[in-house]
């Protein structure tokens, strides 16, 4: 009975929004990717991180990053502005917490571009939310990318290569793989994962909440 499968489902927390985990080893695609899907996609954006790694050609500040000093990140950190943050490539990088708060409150969906280490910290705080690990077609695709990205050294290029397998070794403590060979495709598959999650019983209830009382009175 529909009532009993309402009943025995867990009620989602608090939040209205979802948060998703999007994680890939560097030149994997994931940027391209939750780029592509928010020009799609009503009511979802990406958390915009801390970061002191230098911005990279036609990168901006506040678009890509806040791009920060090593002592201003020091000062965010003790002023406990972070939700999670890691050093990742010899750079700190960190997500901001009030903010995202904020639109998942609003019910808006949020996306964080995150590496495993912060994923596994956002976990602990958010059991709820939603993790989505985006893995190459090949390694040696992987090193074509980060090459035809042309925005890296060949120092910082072979330095993210050989930390790719340790971390796409993370790739099973995410709830979605996804492969990204061809674009359309990976892309279509990722929408799939937004589009599924939204119309999940519990986040229904919670979107859908005036509706529903609407039809059943
Ligand atoms: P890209 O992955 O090649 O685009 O390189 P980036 O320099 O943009 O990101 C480097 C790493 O830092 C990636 O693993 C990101 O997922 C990770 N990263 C970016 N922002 C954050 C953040 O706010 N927190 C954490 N923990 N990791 C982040
Ligand atoms: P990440 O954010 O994971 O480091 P990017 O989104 O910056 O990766 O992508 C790395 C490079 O690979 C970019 O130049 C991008 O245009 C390219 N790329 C992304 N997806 C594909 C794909 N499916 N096929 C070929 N090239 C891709
Ligand atoms: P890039 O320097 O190439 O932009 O990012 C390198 C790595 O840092 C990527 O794996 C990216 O996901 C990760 N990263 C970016 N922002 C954050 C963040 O705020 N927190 C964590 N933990 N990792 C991040």
């Amino acid at each position: 009975m529909p009532q009993n499968i309402a009943h025995n489902t867990p009620e989602k927390s608090h939040a209205k929004g979802t948060l998703y985990i999007v994680s890939a080893p560097s030149g994997a695609g994931k940027s391209s990717l939750v780029t592509a899907l928010l020009e799609q996609t009503r009511d979802i954006k990406v958390s915009v991180s801390h970061t002191t790694r230098a911005p990279r050609p036609g990168e901006e500040d506040g678009v890509n990053y806040n791009f920060v000093t090593v002592d201003q990140f020091k000062e965010l950190l003790a002023e406990d502005v972070f939700l999670e943050y890691a050093e990742v490539f010899g750079n700190f990088y960190g997500t901001s917490r009030i903010w995202l708060e904020e639109q998942l409150n609003a019910g808006t969906d949020i996306i964080l571009e995150i590496d495993w280490q912060g994923a596994q910290q956002v976990r602990q705080l958010m059991p709820e939310s939603i993790g989505i690990f985006i893995l190459p077609p090949s390694k040696e695709a992987l090193q074509e990318r980060l090459d035809n990205r042309g925005q890296d050294s060949a120092d910082i290029i072979a330095g993210r290569m050989a930390q790719a397998v340790s971390e796409m070794s993370h790739f099973d403590e995410y709830h979605y793989v996804i492969i990204n060979d061809r674009f359309e495709v990976a892309l279509n598959e990722l929408r799939s994962v937004i589009i599924a999650q939204r119309q999940l019983l519990n986040n229904q209830k919670l979107r859908q909440g005036s509706l529903i009382s609407d039809l059943l009175a």
